[in-house]
């Protein structure tokens, strides 16, 4: 029966296909039981679990380096040595003999019975060790599942799961699944990113497809406007065949401005970047006529690999990037992950409360100060191959600059005394994404070749709004009174020191907010290149002198009713 099941816009592009499930493990816990013969390879199966997890603990203690690993070489301890606790380890063999159960089976309920032992406990430390023991369960569990491998869905499907990794995603698209839904999930995640970037459809915070959807039952999904239909009826069917064929033909019209300037009404050209996280990115990025790119994320070359990329590795990632762009500027923003997705990057870091606000992007290089050298050694050596910049994630002090800066040059003057072809000057910027940054701005510029305003992260902090989070959907918004005078202070204090900004936040990408980015003073954008062409569009329907001459009234507005207002007098001609 046809339902619908909608939840948020997040990448765009309209799918139809078979729903593939991936259940979460708490829905996953339905008794399962073995035959009596199977007990002793059950066992067996167990028993090499413990042992693959084991050797992932002993490969994440010997990977920890620098000033980190006396104190998360200890946690990695605890968890090493949970897996030699007899309580857990021959209490599970039991269940396994007695139900006799499945070894997830016995894993869950043997879960079950220590957690509420701890819950009992009056010392609210010890309670938290619950989290130790989740955490060495969860990695059982992938093992007797063999996570790493397979991932389901096949050509035509659409998967429905709970949330989605980045590299998962790819690793979807390679076997054919046309679209993903997750019942969690943000449209400003990095997998939202992630699947704009391999024009992958995806809705977000769907939060009954996982109850109502089954394997087999047909799914049209709509991830520009977050619609799921499940069993879509004629009239639905009829609805998707003419959406995919009128985005066609607005696709056929939008790239005839493929080799059109990004240029005003009244003649400014304004530049147009790109974001990109995949050498195939560049390549789309320089087809349609980009600037250069504005933002690689680097972090995409971390993850899903379980280990951290070589000098080697990542040098040979930067360059093909440098190659694609044929001689335009390539802006390769150094590590920016944190403790939500370090483990997925074969780094052992401390679980945190709250990663927003932890160890995180130049915090975690500077920590890591190997990693950061081998990182700036290879950017540095991909400059020999066209020109490069490096940019700084999530800065809050001077301090980081001054640090990072200091690394850059000591990575140069290896590289040379190394007899290496490499760039005269690999310019160095910031990224303003964090609220600090902006409001100590004139101390940064003298320091800084240029910088990046990251207005995902700078709305998040500016207006203690986690972008991740759904519930706070309504209250993380870039048409605050705040954000605005942030952008147009930080704007016009870089402006007159002469020194270059770009926004590359996901507002970039928005092209009825493009007439507001120009009142604000901005004259650089960097957004994926899967919106290039609309946000070029918009800015050639755009008069600058007009939008500039109206910056003080969208200044005064003091609510986003306000703010909109001044947007839909102010709509670009061309949108
Ligand atoms: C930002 O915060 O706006 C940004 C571009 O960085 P990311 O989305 O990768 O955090
Ligand atoms: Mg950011």
């Amino acid at each position: 029966m046809r339902q619908l099941l909608s939840g948020v816009a997040a990448a765009r592009g309209c799918a139809l296909g078979r729903a593939r499930m991936r259940l979460p493990h708490r829905l996953e816990i339905e008794v399962s039981t073995i035959a009596a013969d199977a007990v002793a390879a059950e066992i067996a199966r167990f028993r090499a679990a413990v042992a693959e997890v084991r050797a992932e603990m002993r490969a994440l203690r010997e990977r920890l380096q620098g000033a980190l690993a006396s104190e998360l070489g200890d946690f990695v301890d605890l968890h090493a040595l949970l897996l030699d606790d007899p309580e857990l380890l021959s209490g599970i063999d039991t269940l396994i003999r007695t139900g006799p159960y499945s070894a997830d089976y016995a894993l869950r309920l043997q879960r079950n019975r220590i957690t509420a032992a701890f819950e009992e406990m009056d010392d609210a430390y010890l309670r938290s060790r619950i989290d130790d023991i989740d955490h060495i369960i969860e990695r059982l569990h992938g093992a007797l599942h063999n996570r790493k491998a397979a991932l389901p869905g096949v050509s035509g499907d659409i998967l429905i799961t709970d949330n989605i990794a980045p590299a998962e995603l790819a690793q979807l698209q390679a076997q054919g699944v046309v679209g993903v839904v997750t019942a969690a999930g943000s449209p400003l995640s990095h997998s939202t990113i992630m699947a704009r970037s391999l024009h992958l459809p995806l809705v977000v915070g769907a939060s009954q497809a996982l109850l109502k959807a089954r394997d087999g039952d047909v799914l049209l999904l709509d991830g520009g406007s977050g619609l799921v239909i499940l069993e879509p009826d004629a009239a639905d069917l009829r609805a998707h065949h003419a959406r995919v064929t009128q985005v066609r033909q607005e696709r056929r019209q939008l790239n005839r401005l493929r080799r059109e300037p990004s240029r005003t009404l009244d003649g400014v050209d304004i530049k147009l970047w790109a974001n990109a996280e995949t050498r195939d990115d560049a390549s789309e990025a320089h087809a349609l006529g980009a600037a250069g790119i504005g933002l690689f994320r680097s972090e995409f070359l971390f993850l899903g690999r379980g280990e951290l990329p070589d000098e080697e590795t990542q040098f040979r990632a930067y360059r093909d990037v440098v190659l694609a762009m044929t001689g335009r500027m390539v802006t390769i923003r150094t590590l920016d992950l944190g403790a939500d997705k370090a483990e997925r990057s074969g780094l052992a870091l401390r679980q945190e409360a709250n990663p927003a606000l932890g160890l995180r992007g130049v915090r975690l290089s500077l920590a890591l100060a190997g990693m950061l050298r081998t990182q700036l050694r290879a950017i540095v050596r991909a400059s020999g191959y066209g020109p490069v910049r490096v940019l700084i994630p999530m800065l809050s002090g001077i301090e980081e600059l001054q640090a990072v800066r200091s690394s850059l040059d000591n990575a140069m003057r290896e590289l040379r005394a190394e007899g290496r072809e490499i760039a005269a000057k690999v310019p160095l910027g910031t990224m303003i994404e964090v609220p600090a940054a902006a409001l100590a701005l004139p101390s940064f510029l003298k320091l800084a070749d240029f910088l990046a305003i990251g207005s995902n992260d700078l709305v998040q902090y500016l207006l203690a709004a986690d972008r991740t989070n759904e519930a706070l959907e309504a209250l993380y918004t870039p048409l605050h009174p705040a954000v605005l005078r942030v952008l147009h202070d930080v704007t016009r204090t870089a402006r007159r020191r002469g020194v270059p900004v770009t926004l590359c936040g996901e507002i970039a990408a928005e092209p009825a907010f493009a007439p507001l980015l120009l009142a604000l003073g901005l004259d650089e954008l960097s957004l994926h290149p899967s919106h290039l062409l609309e946000v070029r569009q918009a800015i050639r329907g755009c008069e600058l002198t007009r939008l500039r001459a109206d910056a003080p009234a969208l200044l005064r507005a003091r609510t986003r009713a306000g703010i909109e207002r001044w947007l839909d007098a102010h709509r670009s001609a061309k949108h």
